[in-house]
Order: structure tokens, then C-alpha cells, then sequence
């Protein structure tokens, strides 16, 4: 076996450090990437930089190399129980290098990605008016979207193959040395993202992914009743399932603005009414409004500001019960700050009366 030395392939000294030989593949790593480089046997190379960079970035592995060079990593040679070389998984040491997620899970599978699996949920947050809120309406959302690929429906490729690295099992088995001895790793295909098989012709439209962002239009049906931080689930609706599984939902959730004169506490609603002073002494009939219609309401003689008067089931509807909140009025009595000189006069005199409220303060200095 005629192999090259590892470290002239990196093009590193003997005694490179970590980051120097880190360094080395990574730059050999980029200039020779299948994706880029589309001479012929930049992607042998590319592989022969991925060996030398798997066994040179492994402590053990180096050591083991330092001293016996190729030879240790034959099946049945001096080295690593049964370790191959080709055995090495590339998409591994890639992700591990270029930042997606990377991990040996000891003695588990990773994530089978063959699996059908259900599109992200979406969260999307909508404004409301008090009224849109209270009573429900249709509103219409548009939101960016991951479609299923009308081009390859889905698959991402044509003229669908077998994948030839992992023999269409759509995973890898490695073995992997730690502290804690030899442990077999399984890890997803690189090539075929696990799916056991490629396609001969990419699609252009969805660059493989089998889903396109497309902004889309959905008509909201919101019930009555719904307040700020209450949410919506629309089923189905979200991002497009993974190989054929189902679509993620939305969720809308709402921010309800304020009204002018109602204020509402969860299926309640107060509406604070002003009353004259002499409203307030002697009664009074008055039409005030209610969410559906003005409605006349009795208010008796002697009545104070803060007096709450209640209008049962006049309040906001539950949203999907067939309940209602009530509504309470609170009075406030105003008092007239510009009288004219007959009214004044008229004040003056009620006043001589001795209309007074009780003297609740008579006995204040007797017992200070
Ligand atoms: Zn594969
Ligand atoms: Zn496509």
C-alpha cells in the first residue's frame, strides 16, 4: 500500500501544533470542496485532506500514527481494534469545522432524517382594535413560507438513485476511541442526509431542499372574544413537513389595542359615567352604551362616584363557550367648576339648607 504521509498532505511539519494542522485542512479543505472545485480528483483530494485531518486532529490517533504510520490503521493491525481509515466520517469533521451541529452519540443512532417528519410551527404575533377583538372578524395574514417544491414535488432531485456511499442505509457506522474504550458510532449519511438514496439531477428551483419561501395569504377566522396573549392555532398552516410528513401550524397571537371609553378585564368591561352632582342627589334615568346597544340606566337618588352598577351577561363573550363576562358602569359625580351667577345662587341657597352631609368630623378635636 503506497499511502501518502499525512502531513505532507496537509503540507504541515512533524511537530505542527493543533491549530496549525487545523488551520492547513481547512484552507486545503475549502480550495478542494466538491462544490467548488470541479476539476478531476479535487475530490479524491479532498477526501485525502479529510483522512489526514481525522487522524492528525485525534490526539490518540496521531500518536498512533507517529509510531507505527499507516500500518496502524489496518483492519487487524497493530493499532485500533479493527479501525479503517475509510471508515472516517467526512460530514462529521466538516460539520465539526464549518459550524453545524456536531456530536458523537455513544452507542446511539442520530437523528434518522429518512423520517417523515412534521414542519415548523410558526409564531405570528397580529393586531387587533378593541372592537375586531370583542366581536371576532376575518382577517387576512400574509406570511413567508416554506412550500412544498411544485418542480420535484418534495424530493429535492430527479431520476432518484440509490445513494453510493452508505449503500442506501443512510447511515455510517464508525468507530471511535475515547477515554472510556471503543465505542461504535452511527451517523447520518452525509451524502444523502440519511434518505438511502440521491438524485442523479438536482432541482434547480429548490436547490435540493424540496421546498421553496413563498409568501402566502391565509384568511384568519378569529373568534369573539379574544384578548392580548391569547392564541390562535392554525392547523396545518406553518412550514411544509420534512419527506412528506405533515405541515407545522400557525399561532397567532394577539395584542389588542385599548379602547377610548371601555376597559376590559378579561370578560368584563367598565365603563366609568359621569353624573351631575344633582344627577347623583336626586336619581336619574340615562342612556349610556353597552357593546351592542345604548340601553336607559336607573340611577338611584344618593348615588356616590364609584358606586358600581352591574349589567349581567353585557360583557365580552368567552371565546368558544357560549358564556359572557358582565359589565359594570362606575359613576362619577363631577363637580361644575364654571356656574353661572344663577346657578351659583341657586348652589348658595341648597347650601343654607343645611343639606350637609353627617358631621363625621364633629368629634375630631375631642379626640386629639
Ligand atoms: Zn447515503
Ligand atoms: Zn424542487
Amino acid at each position: 500500500m503506497n499511502k501518502k504521509d499525512y502531513y505532507e498532505i496537509l503540507g504541515v511539519e512533524k511537530n505542527a501544533s493543533d491549530e496549525e494542522i487545523k488551520r492547513a485542512f481547512r484552507k486545503l479543505a475549502k480550495q478542494y470542496h466538491p462544490d467548488v472545485n470541479k476539476e478531476p480528483g479535487a475530490e479524491e483530494k479532498f477526501k485525502e485532506i479529510g483522512e489526514a485531518y481525522a487522524i492528525l486532529s485525534d490526539p490518540e490517533k496521531r500518536r498512533q500514527y507517529d509510531q507505527f504510520g499507516h500500518a496502524a490503521f489496518q483492519n487487524g493491525g497493530s493499532g485500533f481494534q479493527g479501525f479503517s481509515a475509510d471508515d472516517i466520517d467526512l460530514g462529521s469533521i466538516f460539520d465539526d469545522l464549518f459550524g453545524s451541529s456536531f456530536g458523537f452519540n455513544f452507542g446511539g443512532s442520530r437523528r434518522n432524517s429518512n423520517a417523515r417528519s412534521k414542519g415548523k410551527d410558526r409564531l405570528v404575533r397580529m393586531n387587533l382594535t378593541f372592537e375586531e377583538a370583542v366581536f371576532g372578524c376575518k382577517k387576512s395574514l400574509n406570511i413567508e413560507l416554506n412550500d412544498t417544491c411544485s418542480e420535484c414535488h418534495g424530493a429535492g432531485g430527479f431520476h432518484e438513485k440509490t445513494c453510493p456511499k452508505c449503500h442506501g442505509r443512510g447511515t455510517i457506522i464508525t468507530e471511535q476511541r475515547s477515554m472510556f474504550g471503543v465505542f461504535q458510532t452511527q451517523t447520518t449519511c452525509d451524502e444523502c442526509n440519511g434518505l438511502g438514496k440521491t438524485y442523479a439531477e438536482m432541482c434547480k428551483t429548490c436547490h435540493g431542499t424540496g421546498h421553496v419561501r413563498q409568501e402566502k395569504e391565509i384568511v384568519v377566522t378569529i373568534p369573539e372574544g379574544v384578548d392580548t396573549g391569547y392564541q390562535l392555532r392554525i392547523s396545518g398552516k406553518g412550514e411544509a413537513g420534512i419527506n412528506g410528513g405533515p405541515n407545522g401550524d400557525i399561532y397567532i397571537e394577539f395584542v389588542v389595542k385599548k379602547h377610548d371609553f371601555f376597559e376590559r378585564n378579561d370578560e368584563d368591561i367598565y365603563l366609568e359615567v359621569p353624573i351631575t352632582i344633582a344627577e347623583a342627589a336626586l336619581g336619574c334615568k340615562k342612556e349610556i352604551p353597552t357593546l351592542e346597544k345604548n340601553v336607559i340606566l336607573e340611577i338611584k337618588p344618593g348615588a356616590m362616584t364609584g358606586d358600581k352598577l352591574k349589567l349581567k351577561n353585557k360583557g365580552i363573550k368567552i371565546p368558544n363557550t357560549a358564556r359572557k363576562g358582565d359589565m359594570y358602569v362606575v359613576l362619577k359625580v363631577v363637580t361644575p367648576t364654571k356656574l353661572d351667577r344663577k346657578q351659583k345662587k341657586l348652589l348658595e341657597e341648597l347650601a343654607d339648607t343645611g343639606i350637609d352631609n353627617e358631621p363625621i368630623f364633629k368629634n375630631f378635636k375631642k379626640n386629639l
